[in-house]
């Protein structure tokens, strides 16, 4: 199933991999030659994930996590080194979308859950990952922002402060890990088509206004957020670290 095979030998964990882009992302490791745990909440969606590696012919384990949980986080990286000997790569994607209100509504739950999963699951997933990495002589880490860790969006106060976290986050662990091997970068794409927006997008007229605010004209597919994750995880992004990537359509351009 090879393209480049720019990651053979590779180990890669993916959270939030049993759907959307976390799904494309662990594809698309696998097809570049990467093991790969497949990890998410959704234990249905990973063995898909799962048997959709094995199908195209690349090599993938299921192990169910709460990133939110920092005994989950830290199982995980011992599940990776356990099935496949090592970790090299992990793509911190997990994330849900929250609740949606201006903030002297916001819920206090709300708050604390999208925290939890959003900002705090990258720290928990970092904090193991980097540990192992260093063991293991290096590694590279790709977490998943949004567009909205660079700007704002009105009525989604927790998203935006967790991703605009997740970059401060990103760039803290890369000052302390680079210089022994570690290379930790940020994506952040704008909207695309996942069932995380599903619910936007059932409704034509905000489905508009949202492609509306993307100059390129249409909202993006996983697989061209997979695309960057790719080249940010592989050696070829060896002078990389500590940076924001936009995968977004032209939309922070405007
Ligand atoms: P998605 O299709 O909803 O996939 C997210 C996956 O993460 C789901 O399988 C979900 O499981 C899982 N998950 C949720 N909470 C979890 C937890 N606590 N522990 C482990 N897994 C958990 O969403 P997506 O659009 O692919 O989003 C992936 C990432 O991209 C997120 O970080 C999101 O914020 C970011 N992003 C998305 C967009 C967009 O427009 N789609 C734009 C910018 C950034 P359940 O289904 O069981 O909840």
């Amino acid at each position: 199933m090879s393209r480049d095979n720019t990651l053979q030998g590779k180990v890669a964990l993916v959270t939030g991999a049993g759907s959307g882009i976390g799904r494309a992302i662990a594809l698309l490791y696998a097809q570049e030659g990467a093991r790969v745990l497949v990890s998410d909440l959704d234990a249905a969606g990973g063995e898909e994930t799962v048997r959709l590696v094995r199908e195209a012919g690349g090599q993938a384990v299921f192990a169910r996590a709460d990133v939110a949980q920092s005994d989950d986080a830290r199982a995980l990286v011992e599940r990776a080194v356990q099935a496949f000997g090592r970790l090299d790569i992990a793509c911190n994607n997990a994330g849900i979308g929250g609740d949606m209100g201006p903030t002297a509504d916001y819920p206090i739950e709300g708050w604390q859950r999208v925290i939890d999963v959003n900002l705090s699951g990258v720290f928990y997933g970092m904090k193991y990952q980097i540990t192992q990495m260093l063991k293991d002589g290096g590694g590279a880490i790709v977490n998943i922002a949004s567009i909205l860790g660079q700007v704002a969006f009105a009525n989604a106060p927790a998203y935006t402060a967790a991703k605009h976290g997740v970059v401060g986050l990103t760039k803290a662990a890369a000052l302390e890990y680079s210089a022994q091997g570690v290379r930790v970068n940020v994506v952040g794409p704008a909207f695309i088509h996942t069932p995380m927006i599903a619910a936007l997008e059932s409704d034509a007229p905000t489905e508009q206004a949202l492609i509306a605010q993307h100059p390129i004209g249409r909202l993006g597919r996983p697989e061209e957020v997979a695309e960057l994750v790719l080249w940010l995880s592989s050696p070829r992004a060896s002078f990389v670290t500590g940076a924001y990537y936009a995968v977004d359509g032209g939309y922070l351009a405007r």
